[in-house]
């Protein structure tokens, strides 16, 4: 057959056999769920601390036949890290910064990590510039770090504003971020993976590695003469930002397949990620609009032109723009009035109806022209610059972003408040992205059809990726129906126009009538084929993506 692929290095893992520690269901229910508050459950709940723990858990589990469901910090929406039964692996303990290396050519550092280390202990590593283990390290690593400490300030860019997620889950989903605008998705910061396959062989893959051919078969050769073969499934990705599915192009890297697969295909043990040098300054402002229009005005010319080929009306490119909804803002109003005084929330301006929050790399140097320029936009666009939040230092900018975490946290609060009442009831949460030219049909579509509705909801989230989050809040059964229905049909359009179904948050076990909906048949068939070579068994994950056939 006529495959291109470069030899790839699979190991056979070591053959300990003891299992690692173990509690009960009952002791850690809070294992069973995540931010979906969908519900689940397990036979067994394990904690394993290193590779080699892991493996001997997939070879016991593999002779059991049961399946294994993979948790890393369960802040993920679409339920993709809770268990249907079968035994549940928490990557909790696997949480060590491994090792550093500098890549000279690149201009960049390379850090080796488990996948249960947190955002919040990367950022704080990578801050402080002093790293937990890092007396353990080889002699070169440490060299690396000594290079790092001297230089100046490195940053992992992905950021899905839930500081708790781990690196694992988020490579699990590809997760994004506000800044995701300019830097893109966990992906492009992504360059080796140790996975651990469901009978317990590890591959280790590096980018650049192992590509599949332009036809998009792949091959690869385990010692003892085992050959995995494949193809990549055919479909047409969407051109905008995408987590749905397993992703596909012809001549692409295999590590973009395990890349976003959700846990389907193998268990990422070490994450070496890129870091990339951080702004010198981040100017961070949020912008309050009279109307959506007038904000939709501003972030068009912020952005610059369609596919952002015309130059933005700004002197750099934004990091990040984000909307907020006049729903969103009443929210934020109604929360910090029932909270009072300790609301971490600041006061909102009464005429705002809706808001953008924007952040441009810039210096000390050219600071004052960039805030200049922002704010003559502003005004230029409807907005009073007066009125504007402005945050340069990083103590400011954490007000900011508080307050824009503040948002999805009380819309969790909310509808966990509901449906204590209402039992069954969750949030409808779109994660729909479209292409730059069909931005405003969508704005649009959301506003028609929500507004005749009288549907409680709220919109905001990333307006410069044209992926702006509806969130759906139900009062009762009924709504929670004509919810569902809404939410196919704003699917289908999104769909039509040349988006995704999921921008970031992934399909989990929530989402797979929408996957459907995108791929077809004959996509979720090539998703499963995939998934056959790696997991012949399906035990890896079962019920993300698609179905367990049994
Ligand atoms: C308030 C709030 C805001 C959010 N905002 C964003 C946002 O802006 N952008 C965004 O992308 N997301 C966002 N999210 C969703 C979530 O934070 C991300 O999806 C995050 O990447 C999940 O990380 P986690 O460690 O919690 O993973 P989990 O939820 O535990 O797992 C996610 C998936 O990864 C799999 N997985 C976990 N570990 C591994 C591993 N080692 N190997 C293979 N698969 C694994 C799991 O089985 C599951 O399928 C938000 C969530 C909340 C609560």
């Amino acid at each position: 057959m006529n495959h291109i692929l470069t030899a790839i290095c699979i190991e056979a893992a070591g053959m300990d056999s003891r299992l690692p520690p173990e509690q009960t269901p009952d002791c850690a229910a809070s294992y069973l769920t995540d931010e979906s508050r969908l519900g689940g459950r397990a036979e067994r709940i394990f904690f394993p601390r290193t590779e080699l723990e892991l493996v001997a858990l997939l070879r016991a589990a593999d002779q059991a036949k049961a399946t294994v469901t993979l948790s890393g910090a369960r802040t993920g929406i679409t339920g993709g890290a809770v268990p249907e039964g079968g035994w549940l692996v928490s990557l909790d303990k696997m949480n060590r910064l491994l090792g550093l290396r500098r890549d000279a050519g690149q201009n960049h550092f390379c850090l080796r990590c488990q996948p249960g280390v947190t955002l919040e202990a990367l950022d704080k590593a990578l801050e402080k510039k002093t790293f937990p283990d890092e007396a353990n390290w080889p002699a070169e690593d440490r060299q690396a770090l000594e290079a790092l400490r001297q230089s100046g300030a490195w940053m992992f860019s992905p950021d899905p504003t839930e500081r708790s997620a781990t690196l694992g889950g988020m490579t699990g989903c590809n997760a994004s971020g506000a800044r995701t605008l300019f830097y893109g998705s966990t992906r492009n910061y992504i360059n080796r993976l140790r996975i651990a396959l469901a009978d317990g062989s590890i591959l280790d893959l590096r980018r650049g590695d192992c590509r599949a051919d332009e036809r998009g078969r792949f091959r690869l050769a385990l010692p003892g003469g085992v050959i995995r073969e494949g193809a990549i499934p055919g479909y047409a990705m969407p051109s905008v930002k995408n987590a749905a599915g397993y992703f596909a192009q012809p001549g692409m890297d295999l590590l973009d397949l395990f890349i976003g697969s959700e846990g389907t295909l193998g268990i990422f043990t070490e994450i070496e990620i890129r870091l990339i040098p951080a702004p010198e300054m981040v100017l961070g402002v949020i912008g309050f609009f009279p109307s959506e229009s007038a904000a939709l005005a501003f972030v068009r010319r912020a952005r610059g032109g369609a596919t952002g080929s015309e130059p933005p009306d700004l002197p750099s490119r934004p990091l990040a723009l984000e909307y907020f909804d006049s729903h969103a803002l009443d929210l934020l109003r109604d929360q910090k009035r029932k909270v009072g005084t300790s609301s971490p929330i600041p006061a909102l301006p009464s005429d705002a109806a809706t808001a953008v929050y924007i952040e441009l790399a810039t210096s000390e140097r050219m600071l004052e022209k960039a805030a200049e320029a922002l704010l003559a936009l502003l005004d230029d666009c409807g907005s009073r610059s007066d009125s504007a939040w402005t945050a340069t230092t990083p103590e400011e900018t954490e007000r900011l972003k508080a307050f824009r975490h503040a948002l999805p946290e009380t819309i969790n609060q909310r509808i966990g408040e509901r449906a204590q009442k209402v039992p069954g009831l969750t949030k409808l949460g779109t994660d729909f992205a479209v292409p730059d030219d069909a931005l405003l049909k969508m704005m649009a579509a959301y506003r028609a059809l929500l507004d005749v509705a009288k549907l409680d909801y709220v919109m905001f989230g990333h307006i410069g990726n044209n992926h702006v989050h509806v969130n759906i809040l139900p009062r009762d059964l009924d709504e929670y129906a004509r919810g569902k229905e809404l939410y196919l049909e704003l699917a289908r359009k999104a769909l039509a126009w040349g988006g995704t179904v999921s921008g970031e948050h992934g399909i989990g076990k929530l989402k797979k009538p929408f996957l459907r909906l995108m791929y077809g048949e004959d996509g979720i068939a090539a998703m499963r084929a995939v998934k056959r070579v790696f997991d012949p068994a399906g035990l890896l994950n079962p019920g993300n993506l698609f179905d367990r056939q049994t």
